[in-house]
């Protein structure tokens, strides 16, 4: 539900740290008391988007800072409550100074995504955009960029609203049946709800099938390195960072847990995944670490299967995987092509990086294909996921009442009517909204 706190707060919208300028929001009620006390009654009436370089102090009107200040007048603001910048030299010393100040002055330190939160609680923005604007923040590619772009300005909202009112159109012919036909066999009603509940179901089932091209393009895809101990995982994972992330040794079974480091692949964001050499194993330590490596590889977007000889078993080639025959500088030329006639393997050394651009090609085609998508519509969260899944669940179970009692019709459709309130956040409930911000920085 929601629900609003009267209160004003402030935060650092720019990250921790020695900055050239350095940018401290404030925002609520009392934002024109704080700027008129904090510049010691230089500002007394600010004006909407106007910007002012001068002094500001602290309660005992020492000089903090020589600073810009912005006012952006409520409800034309970020927040939709009165709000200002305050851009400060970027030293956390003045920075300290501005935060205590301000606690002096009775202001309180937000929470995180408090702003965004206020933006949605005063109907600037719907829970789908409030969220784009988080995955806006943490895309790692440019794709992913774009695509929270997109759906902050309303593009997304604007397909599921349509969508909600496709189903209250739908359940508002159904109740007027119910209300005066006297026939008991409503064969057009069920005909034409049919036939938009169909249409409904499979606009949902396309949404839903974006969630994953989403993730891929926002948080990066997930690419598990793996194959029996000593094989040189540890070392292609470092050679693929450019760093020594991974301890390797000659000793089986040093690589106990898996280990994850971002990086980036063509155009595509990754997160690397080190994990244990799979093999039977009685050290419980180690048995545990092959268990982890196993669920990596279930989980994972590509995985990597590291050999050193091509009698291994080599898992078979899917578009989730590539097979890579490792430690090639210990073979002489002809024993490597001899080998090469393999088509299905990538032939390394991770020890001096040759086969590097033949292997780093093929996981940029393969994440190349994961991440094609031609929907006009791109989900960002997995609450967005799971909110669609509960509206299908209720359109199908609309569709496939046996009986055709236009009463479940009704009710199942009333349903689906809820979940979109939930989905763009109408009516969400506390708990929900607690999870979606607390997601965010304080500041922003
Ligand atoms: P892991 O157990 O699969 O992670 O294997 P490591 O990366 O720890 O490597 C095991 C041993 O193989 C170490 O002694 C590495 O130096 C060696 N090694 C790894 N890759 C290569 C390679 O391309 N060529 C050669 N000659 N040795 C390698």
């Amino acid at each position: 539900m929601k629900k609003k706190k009267e209160n004003t707060f402030f935060g650092l919208s720019t990250p921790q740290g020695r900055s050239a300028t350095a940018t401290i929001r404030i925002s609520g009620e009392k934002t024109r008391t704080a700027l008129h006390r904090l510049t010691s009654g230089k500002i007394k009436n600010p004006k909407h988007r106007k910007s002012t370089v001068l002094n500001i102090y602290n309660k005992n009107n020492n000089l903090i800072d020589n600073v810009v200040v912005v006012f952006f007048e409520g409800p034309n603001s970020y927040t939709g409550d009165d709000l200002v910048e305050i851009h400060t030299h970027g030293n956390p010393i003045i920075i300290n100074r501005v935060y205590n100040t301000l606690l002096d002055f009775g202001l309180r330190i937000a929470e995180p995504g408090e702003f965004t939160r206020s933006a949605y609680l005063n109907n600037k923005i719907d829970l789908i955009q409030a969220e784009s604007i988080l995955s806006l923040i943490n895309s790692n590619t440019k794709e992913g960029v774009n695509l929270s772009l997109n759906n902050i300005s309303g593009t997304l909202s604007a397909k599921t609203v349509q969508m909600r009112m496709d189903i209250i159109s739908a359940l508002g012919f159904v109740e007027y049946e119910l209300d005066i036909s006297e026939t008991d066999t409503h064969k057009n009603t069920i005909v034409k709800t049919h036939k938009s509940v169909k249409k409904l179901l499979l606009e949902t089932k396309e949404l839903i099938s974006t969630a994953k091209y989403a993730r891929l393009k926002t948080v990066g895809a997930r690419v598990v390195i793996y194959g029996k101990p000593n094989v040189g995982k540890s070392t292609l994972f470092n050679s693929l960072l450019n760093y020594e992330r991974s301890i390797v040794t000659n000793i089986a079974g040093t690589t106990r847990d898996t280990i994850e480091e971002p990086s980036t692949v063509g155009n595509h964001s990754v997160v690397f995944i080190d994990t244990a050499g799979i093999r039977t194993t009685k050290n419980p330590i180690e048995k545990l670490g092959v268990v982890r490596a196993q669920e990596k590889i279930d989980e994972a977007d590509l995985s990597i299967q590291i050999i050193t000889k091509l009698t291994e078993t080599v898992t078979k080639k899917t578009k989730n995987n590539l097979t890579v025959l490792n430690k090639t500088d210990l073979l002489n030329e002809a024993q490597l092509n001899n080998l090469k006639t393999n088509k299905n393997i990538i032939f390394v050394s991770a020890k001096n990086k040759s086969g590097f651009p033949t292997l780093l090609k093929h996981i940029n085609q393969k994440l190349d294909l994961k991440t094609q998508n031609k929907s006009e519509h791109q989900i960002t969260s997995l609450r967005q996921e799971q909110s669609l899944k509960k509206i299908q669940k209720e359109l199908k179970e609309a569709l496939e009442n046996k009986e055709n009692n236009l009463e479940i019709i009704a009710h199942h459709l009333g349903g689906a009517i809820k979940e979109f309130d939930n989905l763009l956040g109408k009516t969400s409930p506390d708990d929900i909204l607690e999870s979606v911000f607390s997601n965010f920085c304080v500041g922003k």
